[in-house]
């Protein structure tokens, strides 16, 4: 309340100087311009969790309350001390596990995480103990096997997390503190801390200036009560033109019986910024949605007789659509992350919703909270974990968490609604704020007022869908249902935008990480194929100041495009080396290479084989693996369907070339890292693909290229 409260003063201070700088009558032109800046949005200045952590590699800098991620001052890191196979039990409920601390793990009291399982059964997780730590760093740890489980001999596995001293004190550089400066937090307690019976936490914030020390915020928050983070936002202007050093204090209330003088407490301090008004130079806001699995051929498309997403085709109108755009990997972690890097999926690595993405690689959410925007993302979870790389750059990284992981009836509404609510508390600030939701994934279950594809055209005649309708096109229908439910809240989200007086400030960006395929090649789903189906996506932009209206664009252009031009257009330089290019000339009719190569790759697990596709001026190759596929390539302008591969060798034997190409991605990445880690330097992201010689003249001979 207290934080609300307060940012509401911030916020309507600054409106009313606004006002009262526009009734001024002597106001001249250039008085004008500089009262312009009461509209200057907040911009983080200092982001203190860069800058008191330790570095990135001791310590993870997110740390979660409720799947909120937020970049923390004191996370406490998770470290395997056990991990033991066939355990002997003997017929017995309980095994004992040996422990041996690792070195440099250094705490009074420790938290041990247990779990045990049949050997190659599930992991069950066992509940958390607290000990002192052992003489010598050496202990066992006696824990109860679940009745589930039945083996005579056991895995165990023991995690290990330190507990914090009682009394800790960060403290900031000098900073210097501008006109109109705020400080904003959010205060939390690991989840752990009610596991474990841990005591409430007093939190205090110093600012030392040359005058002196004062509070300017103190805090208690129980365990029992602190289930989710408590942002406040505190006035510094008191501290105008003056330089503050920070003290960021928290001390355990109270002691713990029996665990000598340490109190037991897990304090966060979550996303913890000074924010200062700041010129735009340019620089809207964006909104960047992701409607996973949404086909390119639902925005604009039409299905028994009616638009399929009418309320975005009307939005669409107002900017600009891309009709030919492409993923670069048909599943989600691999299409979200060319997304957000600008790469392709040879290059960063990601295909899997395991591993992490590596350090040398910047993302767009790292790019723009480089450049002043505040960042925020809410996914759906599962295939954008945050672990695996999401979560960098993000100020706030928000995974919503359905009842299993494909049902997610309802959960849009719940996703746009927490990136409303935090539009809402930073409108005030140029922001980025990532949207992704499964609503239109399978499976199709759309609201019944959404479900209103009810006809298909059966040997000419349109007819009812019933049970015995093919099973793809019941499918189809369905999707497409769900596809017109995202319609109308991607629509009611930006009708949202606009009453928070943000949406004409705003470059909106609606897309899909790939498409689904209906057994148009025999196959149901993704991930399996490179097919148009699977790799065609929406793409709309929309800027009422940048982006000139009703413009229907048919070059192809790929998703490692979006970061480039999301740059361009608000002004922020690109790093070196993406794969993509920037489509701004595109929105102002300027030349652009229309004959450039895209790729794509599907996974090793489909069931045509490992396949990287590459399309240039309408003719797609599709290179498979091994001899057994080989490489076929298709006239897309004759043949949009991919139905009738062509029989010409020399346009097929191009397909090796396009491929080697593009596997030459990974290969360049993996010399550069190297070559940058032996420089001690940060190394560009990979090259772009590049053809050798001799393909260059024999696309150019046969007019595939300029
Ligand atoms: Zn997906």
């Amino acid at each position: 309340m207290l934080a609300d409260s307060t940012a509401r003063c911030v916020s309507r201070r600054r409106r009313q100087w606004a006002t009262s700088c526009l009734l001024l009558v002597a106001c001249t032109l250039l008085v004008l311009a500089g009262c312009s800046g009461a509209d200057a949005p907040l911009s983080p200045v200092h982001r203190l969790a860069d800058e008191l952590n330790p570095p990135l590699d001791q310590v993870p800098l997110h740390c979660d309350i409720a799947d909120d991620f937020r970049p923390t001052i004191g996370c406490v890191a998770i470290v395997l001390t056990a991990s033991v196979q066939d355990l002997p039990r003997s017929g017995a409920a309980t095994v004992t596990i040996p422990i041996t601390i690792p070195k440099g793990v250094k705490a009074d009291l420790l938290v041990l995480e247990p779990s045990v399982r049949a050997p190659k059964e599930q992991w069950s997780r066992l509940p958390r103990v607290l000990i002192p730590f052992p003489p010598g760093g050496k202990t066992e740890l006696t824990v109860s096997v679940p009745e589930a489980v039945k083996a005579d001999k056991v895995d165990a596995q023991v995690y290990l997390r330190p507990v914090p001293v009682s009394h800790q004190q960060r403290v900031t550089r000098p900073l210097a503190i501008g006109r109109g400066a705020v400080l904003s937090l959010a205060l939390g307690l690991d989840a752990i801390g009610r596991q474990v019976g841990a005591s409430a936490v007093d939190f205090r914030v110093l600012a030392q200036t040359r005058q002196g020390t004062s509070e300017i915020l103190r805090e208690r928050l129980d365990p029992a009560q602190a289930a989710t983070w408590e942002s406040h936002t505190v006035d510094l202007q008191r501290f105008a033109g003056e330089t503050v050093s920070f003290r960021l204090i928290t001390d355990v209330v109270g002691q713990r019986p029996g665990l000598g003088p340490s109190a037991v407490g897990f304090p966060l301090w979550g996303s913890v910024q000074i924010l200062e008004p700041r010129a735009r130079e340019g620089r809207r806001n964006v909104v960047l949605i992701s409607l996973d699995t949404l086909r390119g051929d639902q925005l604009g498309g039409r299905l028994d007789g009616q638009p399929i997403m009418p309320k975005l085709d009307a939005r669409a109108a107002r900017g600009a659509r891309f009709t030919k755009a492409y993923t670069t990997y048909p599943s989600t972690t691999a299409g979200h992350m060319s997304m957000l890097t600008g790469l392709y999926a040879a290059s960063h690595g990601m295909v899997f919703a395991t591993g992490n993405l590596s350090r040398d690689i910047t993302t767009l959410p790292q790019i723009l909270a480089q450049h002043g925007y505040a960042t925020a993302a809410v996914t759906e979870n599962a295939m954008l974990s945050a672990y695996v790389g999401f979560v960098r750059g993000f100020d706030d990284y928000r995974e919503v968490k359905g009842k299993t992981l494909w049902s997610t009836a309802g959960e849009i509404e719940q996703t746009f609604g927490a990136g409303l609510d935090w539009v809402e508390k930073h409108r005030d600030e140029r922001f980025f704020l990532f949207l992704h939701t499964y609503q239109v994934h399978s499976p199709y279950e759309p609201p019944s007022e959404f479900d209103v594809f009810k006809h298909w055209e059966k040997d000419g005649q349109r007819v009812p869908i019933d049970g015995s309708t093919p099973m793809g096109v019941r499918e189809r229908h369905l999707y497409s249902g769900e596809a017109r439910y995202a319609d109308a809240a991607v629509d009611r989200l930006l009708q949202r935008l606009d009453d928070l007086g943000v949406l004409d400030d705003t470059i909106v960006v609606v897309t899909s990480d790939h498409g689904d395929e209906f057994f148009e090649h025999g196959l149901f789903g993704h991930a399996k194929t490179v097919f148009e189906e699977v790799m065609h996506v929406p793409l709309m932009i929309l800027s009422p100041r940048l982006v000139p209206a009703s413009q229907t664009i048919d070059v192809p252009v790929s998703l490692v495009d979006l970061v480039p031009t999301l740059l361009d257009l608000v002004r922020v330089p690109a790093p070196p080396g993406l794969h993509g290019r920037s489509l701004v000339p595109l929105l102002h009719g300027e030349p652009f290479p229309a004959t450039r190569v895209l790729y794509a790759e599907a996974p090793q697990w489909g069931q045509t084989g490992e396949r990287v596709a590459a399309r240039s001026a309408g003719f797609k190759w599709i290179a498979g693996s091994d001899a057994e596929h080989g490489t076929k390539v298709y006239d897309l302008t004759t043949d949009p369907d991919e139905q009738t591969p062509l029989d010409d060798p020399a346009l097929i034997g191009l397909g090796s070339s396009f491929e080697a190409a593009y596997r030459g991605l990974a290969r360049k990445r993996e010399t550069t890292t190297a070559a940058g880690a032996a420089k001690g330097a940060t190394p560009g992201a990979a090259e772009k693909p590049q053809l050798d010689d001799a393909t260059l003249k024999k696309l150019k001979a046969l007019g595939y290229m300029d």
